[in-house]
């Protein structure tokens, strides 16, 4: 089922804030939910392979290796989800199957090798015209010849499709009508606006619709806010060097002693609080440590970094956590709706840039900001995070990554800032800004989405 224009957006908060593995969303997470949705297509047909091989292709291939995919696709592959994996077990993959390579399968056992999850190189699959940039195809042998094939598309954010689908294919009619329905920005600040509260309660509304109660997507979203603060804090944790061999080293920490210490001015201290709480998330992001997508795990660490701090400064209360998640949510919906949170379609304006928008909006509407104005706020971070490419150095989500991440707590704050101050009339709408962003993304060359054959990832050795 394909999402006509116009129709309401159904998409669940819950799913932009997916908890599970560093570092990508789209080549960690995604890559383990298809790996299991394949594993399970083959148990529906009682099929045991005598052993499984995975193509990775596109941007899976190019810089899958530096972002742990074939470790995911190990964990899917043993029926393991993102959420509830074993973070050291995932890790210890490729070292235990390279000994045993016998994998539990229904009744039985089929063999997963290392080698046989294959990251082909361009040459390999150039000809074919790839259904998304990051494409996976399955296969399942048995007696010399190949039982089953599956394909699969991870399209941004921990979201898997398979090929045939267009962007929209994530959608699916609801089983009851949305509460308060909206299909874009506009729509939804008029739903808000009707009923006299924010964007965070339209959507908090709709979602106690499809649940039957409020209490399911608030302990969902308890759970989520839990994985922010025990991710900042097993960053803050840590020291030493990133693993990849980039030389990055983890700064997360020391930011914040010096925010503690008084030794940044205390005007600039929320802002740097912040920045030292997304650099702890990147930071466990890029170590392959358990985090949320927000709405991928390369833009992992601005909403919660913004959010954490503001909620720590201004005593919030659950509900308005709640709240300021669900207008987070909100933009992320809209934005990946109308343009895409995948680095390897639109580049990191769709990663960042939406991680910054959704930041932006939720804090203004913690500042008191109107619909608005809430609009606005996320209207102006994603305005200035067009164009921006993905080109992370030797595939590892660390630089530019996290402190692009802390970067975009800075403009969070200024977009709520400017938004929640200005004296004119925007100009620009969010709705507008996003298909730009579609736009910009479409026209943008294939080097700068996610492959490191572009920009900053091409650019180390004359550095
Ligand atoms: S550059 Fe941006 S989009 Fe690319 S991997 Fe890093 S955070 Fe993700």
């Amino acid at each position: 089922m394909v999402r006509r224009t116009g129709d309401p957006i159904t998409l669940r908060l819950l799913d932009l804030f997916r908890i599970g593995l560093g570092p990508s969303s789209s080549h960690t997470v995604g890559p383990m939910r298809a790996a299991r949705f394949f594993r399970e297509a083959c148990l529906a047909r009682q099929l045991v392979p005598d052993r499984v091989e995975v193509d990775l292709k596109g941007s899976l291939s190019a810089t899958g290796r530096g972002h742990g995919t074939d470790k995911a696709v190990m964990a899917g592959l043993h029926g393991w989800e993102p959420e509830t994996c074993e973070v050291d077990a995932v890790h210890a993959l490729p070292t235990r199957l390279a000994a045993d390579p016998k994998v539990p399968w229904g009744a039985g056992t089929t063999v997963v090798r290392p080698e046989d999850i294959r990251f082909l190189r361009y040459v390999e699959y150039r000809d074919e015209r790839l259904p998304h940039p990051n494409t996976a195809v399955f296969r399942a042998h048995q007696g010399g010849r190949i039982d089953f094939e599956q394909t699969w598309c991870s399209v941004g954010g921990g979201f898997v499709q398979e090929p045939g689908a267009d962007s929209h294919a994530f959608w699916r009619p609801p089983a009851s009508p949305p509460r308060y329905p909206f299909h874009d920005c506009a729509s939804l600040v008029a739903a808000a606006e009707a009923i006299g509260g924010t964007l965070g309660d339209v959507v908090l509304a709709n979602e106690s619709e499809w649940d039957g109660s409020p209490g399911a997507t608030g302990a969902g979203l308890d759970r989520v806010w839990d994985a922010f603060r025990a991710c900042i804090q097993r960053g803050l944790q840590a020291r030493g060097e990133l693993p990849g061999g980039l030389g990055v080293r983890r700064r997360g920490a020391e930011l914040l002693h010096r925010v503690e210490e008084g030794h940044i001015d205390s005007a600039y201290a929320p802002v740097a609080r912040a920045q030292a709480y997304a650099f702890a998330v990147n930071e466990e992001n890029a170590a392959g440590g358990r985090v949320v997508t927000a709405p991928t795990n390369g833009a992992a660490g601005i909403v919660p970094g913004v959010l954490v701090e503001a909620a720590e400064r201004l005593g919030l209360d659950r509900a308005a956590v709640h709240n300021a998640l669900a207008t987070a949510g909100a933009v992320g919906m809209l934005v990946k709706t109308h343009a895409s949170i995948s680095g390897a379609e639109v580049g990191c304006q769709g990663e960042v840039g939406t991680a910054t928008a959704m930041a932006a909006a939720a804090l203004c509407q913690i500042l008191g900001g109107n619909p608005k104005q809430v609009e606005n706020a996320a209207e102006i971070a994603i305005e200035h995070n067009l164009g921006l490419t993905c080109d992370p150095i030797k595939g590892l989500v660390q630089a530019p990554c996290i402190e692009r991440n802390a970067m975009g707590v800075a403009k969070a704050w200024s977009a709520a800032q400017l938004s929640l101050h200005s004296v004119v009339s925007p100009v620009i709408s969010l709705d507008r800004v996003i298909r730009v962003m579609k736009r910009t993304g479409d026209d943008m060359r294939r080097e700068y989405k996610e492959t490191s054959e572009g920009g900053l990832a091409v650019s180390l050795p004359e550095c």
